[in-house]
C-alpha cells in the first residue's frame, strides 16, 4: 500500500502527518516504511533519526557531442523540447541543467555524433530508525533543478509488501505529481486559511487528474465552521483527521518531538486515520 501525504504548499504540517502516521502504524505492528520524497528539502530524518546503511546515486544520461563528426546541421537542437541544445556555426552547445536525459537527440542525430554520459543529479539514502521502521529519502544535488527522476527512482524501490507512507514535496508541480501518481490514496494536509483553501483546491484537482482518491487532514484546525470545512462538504471530501490548533503542538513539533511520542492518545488518533484510509484503497481510477 502506498499512502501519499501531500499539500498544496509548504508549512502546512505534511511532514508532521507523514511521520506520525508512519510511526503509529509501525508501533501497532504493521510493516511500515517512511519515504521522504521532498527531495529539495528532506527533513523527515530529523524526526525519526534513521541510521543510513545504503546510498545510491541517481543519474541521468546527458549527450556529449563529437565535434569531429558533427556538421552543425541543427537537427538535435530543433528536436530538444527543453531548449537544452543550441546549434551555432562553430559548435553545438549543451545546457546541462536543462537536459532531461530523454535520449532523443542521440537517436535522431544523422551522423551518430552524439554519445551519452551519466550525470549524478542526487542520491537515495536508505536505512532503519532505532525502532526498526524502514526509512528512505532522496537528496537533490545543490543547484540541480530536476527532482522527478530521483522521486521516480525512489518509487520504483518501494516495497509493495509494506505500508509505505510517502511524504511528497509541497505544491502541485512535476515533483508532487510524480510522487502522488500511482499511490493508493492521497492525504491532503491543509490549514484553515484562505491560502490553505486555494492550495487545497489545486492539490485536490491534481489528485483527481491522477485518479488517486483523496482524504483531507485539517491541521491547525479551529472550532466551528471554516471555509476548508465548507469546501470539503461541497466537494464530498472527507476530513479524516483534524489536528486542533494548539501552542503545545506547535512547541512539540518545532522541538522535533513527535506527537505519537507524547502518549497513547495520538498513537490511537493516527492509527484511526489509517483505519479511515484502508476502505479507500482500490477506488482509484489508475
Ligand atoms: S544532429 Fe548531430 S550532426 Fe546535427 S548538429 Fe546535432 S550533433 Fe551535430
Ligand atoms: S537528451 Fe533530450 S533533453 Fe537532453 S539535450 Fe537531448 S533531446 Fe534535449
Amino acid at each position: 500500500m502506498v499512502i501519499a501525504v501531500a499539500a498544496g504548499k509548504g508549512g502546512t504540517g505534511k511532514t508532521l502527518v507523514a511521520v506520525n502516521l508512519a510511526l503509529a502504524l509501525h508501533r501497532a505492528g504493521l510493516e511500515t516504511a517512511l519515504t521522504d520524497a521532498d527531495v529539495e528539502e528532506p527533513n523527515g530524518h530529523l524526526f525519526v533519526k534513521p541510521a543510513i546503511s545504503e546510498r545510491e546515486d541517481v543519474t541521468i544520461s546527458i549527450p556529449r557531442i563529437d565535434e569531429e563528426l558533427c556538421d552543425r546541421c541543427g537537427e538535435c537542437s530543433s528536436f530538444c523540447a527543453y531548449g537544452a541544445l543550441a546549434t551555432t556555426p562553430a559548435r553545438v552547445l549543451l545546457f546541462d541543467e536543462l537536459c532531461h536525459g530523454c535520449g532523443g537527440c542521440t537517436m535522431i542525430c544523422p551522423l551518430k555524433a552524439i554519445s551519452e554520459e551519466e550525470r549524478v543529479i542526487g542520491t537515495i539514502e536508505r536505512g532503519r530508525t532505532p525502532e526498526g521502521m524502514g526509512f528512505t529519502h532522496g537528496v537533490l544535488e545543490i543547484g540541480e533543478p530536476k527532482a522527478s527522476p530521483i522521486i521516480a527512482a525512489m518509487k520504483e524501490r518501494l516495497d509493495p509488501g509494506v505500508v509505505n507512507v510517502v511524504d511528497c514535496g509541497p505544491g502541485t508541480g512535476c515533483a508532487a505529481m510524480t510522487t502522488v501518481q500511482g499511490s493508493d490514496v492521497c492525504l491532503m494536509v491543509t490549514e484553515p486559511t484562505p491560502f490553505g483553501l486555494h492550495d487545497l483546491l489545486m492539490a485536490v484537482k491534481m489528485a483527481e487528474e491522477l485518479g488517486v482518491p483523496s482524504l483531507v487532514v485539517a491541521n491547525k484546525d479551529i472550532p466551528g465552521d471554516t471555509e476548508v470545512k465548507r469546501f470539503c462538504a461541497e466537494h464530498g471530501l472527507e476530513i479524516a483527521l483534524s489536528i486542533p490548533f494548539s501552542m503545545e503542538t506547535a512547541r512539540l513539533t518545532s522541538s522535533g518531538i513527535n506527537l505519537v511520542d507524547t502518549g497513547e492518545e495520538w498513537q490511537r488518533t493516527f492509527y484511526s486515520l489509517y483505519e479511515r484510509i484502508t476502505p479507500m484503497v482500490g477506488r482509484g481510477s489508475v
